[in-house]
């Protein structure tokens, strides 16, 4: 009997974005970021994350987004040997050392492992991952000049008293289940349901209808997110009235203008739901000028924390 042999100087087939991390006190060209296959974080997705946004050399509300991932920790019990200032120093360092002036930035703590394979997550050591690799976003140039095609999906978002979440995390069954139902139905994202069968969020994103010069997004199963903050911020300076709760399938299909929000594409205007068209089909006025006040923020040290570049690139 023969035994195939154990790879001793293993090449990865894969490919990464290019980008740079940071694991275990050094960093990282992306590649070679490498989790075990025996952590939690993967066995059981038992990690929490946050991901903020680099734009024309700075980051956007950093300072929420190390709070969003703190609190995390905290309710889930991990501890990672940085604290806030040290995470923002890593953070930092994986952006300039990747060159990226738009970039997507990741902190990620993972319950990690333990070397007897025990069952009790108090034994495992927590790992704290970061990187950075370019800019993405949700809805691709095309979808943000016209707007997205929508799909409600009959999927449910994971109970909140299963998994709260204000705890940002990988719990993503559902929200790729509802994807796939979107897809089938020739959409290009959905947005599944609350417990109630109310509209929850979609597979990053929140979302926000606007009826009559009013807004309103979801309460229930939702992340808070940084860029739904975001959107009330501007609403108080706008005086445009905005407010959270149930947003019924209904509610959606009858408002005038509808968008979704996240760190990963700011605002972006939605077209159609379930073939229903809002407007004439072009992203509509509100839709518009918050998305411009976003990217205004983006321009003021009041939002912004600017990241030094290695001089010669
Ligand atoms: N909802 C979920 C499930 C998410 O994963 C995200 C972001 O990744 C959002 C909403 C939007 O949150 P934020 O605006 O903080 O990016």
């Amino acid at each position: 009997m023969t035994f195939p042999k154990i790879s001793q100087s293993y090449t990865d087939p894969h490919c990464y974005p290019q980008g740079i991390a940071f694991q275990d006190g050094q960093y990282l060209m992306m590649k070679d970021a490498k989790i075990s296959v025996l952590d939690w974080g993967f066995l059981h997705s038992d990690a929490t994350y946050d991901t903020v946004h680099v734009w024309d050399g700075a980051f956007f509300r950093l300072n929420l987004h190390l709070d969003r991932f703190f609190a995390g920790l905290e309710k889930l019990h991990m501890t990672i040997p940085f604290d806030r200032v040290e995470v923002a120093e890593i953070l930092t360092n994986c952006v300039a050392l990747s060159g990226h002036q738009n970039a997507y930035v990741e902190m990620i703590c993972t319950r990690g492992g333990s070397p007897s394979f025990s069952r009790d997550p108090r034994e495992a050591t927590n790992r704290f991952t970061a990187f950075a690799v370019p800019y993405g976003s949700v809805a691709n140039s095309d979808q943000m000049e016209r707007g997205l095609r929508v799909a409600i999906s009959d999927v449910v978002r994971i109970p909140p008293n299963s998994v709260d979440p204000s705890i940002k995390n990988y719990h993503w069954l559902d929200l790729v289940r509802g994807l796939y139902d979107a897809f089938d139905k020739g959409a290009e994202t959905a947005l599944i349901l609350d417990t109630n069968g109310n509209i929850a969020e979609g597979p990053g994103f929140n979302v926000f209808t606007v009826s009559n010069g009013v807004l309103r997004t979801p309460e229930l199963g939702v992340l808070p997110g940084i860029t739904r903050r975001t959107v009330f911020d501007l609403c108080d300076k706008l005086d445009i009235e905005v407010s959270v709760g149930n947003v019924s399938p209904e509610l959606l299909k009858g408002a005038d203008e509808v968008f979704i929000t996240s760190t990963a594409g700011g605002i972006m205007p939605v077209s159609t739901v379930d073939d229903i068209q809002f407007g004439n089909g072009a992203p509509g006025p509100i839709t518009t000028q918050i998305k411009s006040l976003y990217w205004d923020m983006h321009k003021h040290r009041e939002w912004t924390t600017a990241v030094v570049y290695p001089e010669n690139g």
